[in-house]
């Protein structure tokens, strides 16, 4: 029996999608994750501010994983009230869980290529490792010397290591491409095209009857 590799997924998710929920839910079976923890952020100040609330991107992760036991929310960011850079929260975390239970934190591939814009993004590793999900338009090719260096440093195939080891590793999935991002929904709502496809269809309701993102 391998050990559980304990799982999670931050993200803005205004509003989750498929996008975020297929390539994950083929990355769980790819490497044997049996939960996944959706870790909603609070949007950072130098981001755009959404028309909706925390509450109302809670309520569409809620609608989103009706029904699906692989996954969970966890609201420590959220109930935090201000940004919180992804190194405290690990940090937290393993100040919960202890250091020998595996950890991964999943991410796509845009965000791997902004990793050095990450606070201590070095240490990430420290207490994690890293999943990486493939998406539309970006590769783990990437300009940034240090970046390149490091990935060939930490980068593993080994899903056995992933269970074993609690963190130091990068893992590159196959996972399936979908093209969709949460920018995109918000635009095709915007100029009221039909986008139902592209996320669950509770949450499709939710956005309707609430009026979001108009
Ligand atoms: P926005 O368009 O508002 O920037 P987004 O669609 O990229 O949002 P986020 O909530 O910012 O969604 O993303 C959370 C995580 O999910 C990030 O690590 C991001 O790389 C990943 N992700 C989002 N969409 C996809 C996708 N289509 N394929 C793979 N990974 C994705």
């Amino acid at each position: 029996m391998p050990k559980q590799l304990y799982a999670l997924f931050g993200g803005t998710f205004d509003p989750i999608h498929n996008g975020h929920l297929l390539p994950v839910m083929a990355l769980a079976k790819e490497v044997g994750l049996t939960q996944v923890n959706l870790l909603p952020n609070h949007i950072p100040p130098h981001k755009q501010q959404p028309d909706t609330t925390p509450i109302q991107r809670v309520a569409m992760l809620k609608l989103a994983i009706e029904g699906n036991p692989l996954f969970t929310i966890d609201m420590r960011e959220l109930n935090r009230d201000k940004p919180s850079y992804t190194i405290d929260t690990l940090e937290e975390w393993r100040k919960e869980h202890g250091m020998d239970v595996s950890l991964a934190f999943i991410i796509g591939q845009d965000s791997l290529l902004s990793l050095p814009s990450w606070q201590r993004w070095r240490e990430l590793l420290n207490y994690c490792h890293l999943l990486v999900c493939r998406r539309p338009g970006f590769t783990a090719q990437t300009e940034s010397p240090e970046l390149k260096e490091w990935i060939v440093q930490h980068q593993t195939q080994d899903i056995a290591l992933l269970h074993q080891k609690p963190h130091g590793h990068l893992y590159l999935a196959h996972t399936p491409l979908e093209d969709i991002s949460a920018t995109e929904i918000r635009q095709q709502i915007r100029e009221q095209k039909d986008y139902h496809t592209l996320l669950p269809e509770k949450v499709w309701q939710y956005i309707q009857q609430n009026q979001l993102y108009i």
